[in-house]
């Protein structure tokens, strides 16, 4: 069992006691019962004394400046920059994690950087950033972390995003996204099982999350789903998930089909080879989504943002990089006027220079 010291934290949200004298999380659909010195599932939420404490607060594995596409997001500041950082762990489990130094970190020797939310905000406005990103692993857990940077961010006109799987419960769920601007939500795959199997989780608290979002905020939002060959890939799977998309959230929602390599405890599957990212792209296109990307490859016609009024080329994209921009100051086709939907605010990038495919890291705060 740890200590009370080894568990300093900030006092966490969204908790209960049991009649057992057990306490409950309730910010996640895990909903882990903790015993005094014990910690979550996601490891940074932990029981001391009679509190649950985020023990990561102000602490984060890192800072980096990447492109907005990254994210990611492809109708949201096109080009743009964006400060994104993460801190440690996840209340997901998924076998084929692709951050999972991050997410699964047991001790904090990478959290190097000790950033006040000020800190954050200043450091992205004088680097020139758009917006803050929630990332690398998920804001979820360090939830009172995230919502007091991103308030600090909002007060200097910066925007948040958050990445995120949108495994949550419904009052921090408000929380978190009452300070967010956009945000990617990983659909990781359409069935219970895989979910079950592979993440150690459920598919419909992400389910709710989507359609919160899309039905109770302005939130723009995009949706990522990583294909793993054998286990989320099938035309049957992608079929179900669009047709839910395409119902649930409407024509408007960008979905990216993004590429697996073998990651973490999945070392036994192939990549996903590049066809079965067009199939897929096929298949939610005829299901009647309008902006569908395949991701982790190159590949510029399906990276690439067009009119779905009439099919002209507005935004050129290889991977992460911008090569073309036809869109108005306010995100129209300039062939037949119409909106093409998103978050746009003048030509791409910051103060029209696209930021590129480059990542640039960076130090925040006052170090290790
Ligand atoms: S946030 Fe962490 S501690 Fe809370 S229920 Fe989820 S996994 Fe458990």
């Amino acid at each position: 069992m740890e200590t009370r010291e080894s568990l300093a934290g900030v006092p966490g949200r969204y908790w209960h006691r049991l009649d057992d004298g057990r306490l409950q999380c309730d910010l996640c659909p895990r909903f882990c019962r903790l015993r005094d010195g014990q910690r979550g599932l996601c490891f940074v939420r932990a029981r001391a004394g009679e509190e649950v404490v985020l023990t990561t607060y102000g602490r984060s594995s890192g800072f980096c400046i990447d492109p907005i596409e990254k994210k990611p997001l492809n109708h949201f500041l096109p080009g743009s920059s964006v400060l994104s950082f993460g801190t440690a762990g996840c209340n997901l489990a998924c076998k084929f994690c692709q951050n999972w130094d991050i997410s699964k970190a047991r001790e904090f020797d990478r959290l190097t950087d000790l950033a006040a939310p000020e800190a954050i905000a200043a450091a992205a406005a004088e680097s020139g950033c758009r917006s803050v990103a929630y990332t690398y692993n998920d804001p979820v857990i360090f939830l009172e972390y995230a919502v007091d940077v991103a308030a600090a961010c909002r007060a200097r006109g910066l925007r948040n995003v958050a990445v995120t799987a949108g495994y949550v419960t419904a009052a921090p769920r408000a929380e978190l996204f009452a300070q967010m601007d956009a945000a990617n939500v990983d659909l990781k795959a359409f069935t219970e099982g895989f979910y079950k199997k592979l993440c150690a989780g459920s598919l419909a608290p992400v389910l709710e999350t989507l359609e919160y979002l899309r039905h109770e905020t302005d939130v723009w939002f995009e949706i990522t789903t990583l294909l793993i060959p054998g286990e989320n890939d099938s035309p049957a799977e992608i079929e179900a998930l669009s047709a839910w998309v395409m119902e649930r959230l409407g024509p408007d929602v960008p979905l990216h089909f993004t590429a697996f390599h073998p990651d973490w405890k999945m070392l036994d599957k192939p990549p996903t080879p590049p066809e079965t990212l067009l199939r897929a792209r096929r298949i939610a296109r005829e299901a009647g989504l309008r902006h569908v990307y395949s991701g982790n490859i190159h590949h510029e016609a399906t990276q690439s943002t067009f009119c779905h009024g009439c099919g002209a080329r507005l935004i050129g994209r290889d991977w992460y990089e911008i090569t073309h921009w036809a869109l108005t100051a306010d995100g129209r086709c300039p062939e037949c006027g119409t909106a093409c939907p998103g978050r746009f605010d003048g030509p791409a990038g910051d103060k029209g220079r696209p930021w590129g495919r480059r990542r640039v890291p960076m130090r925040v705060g006052l170090g290790a």
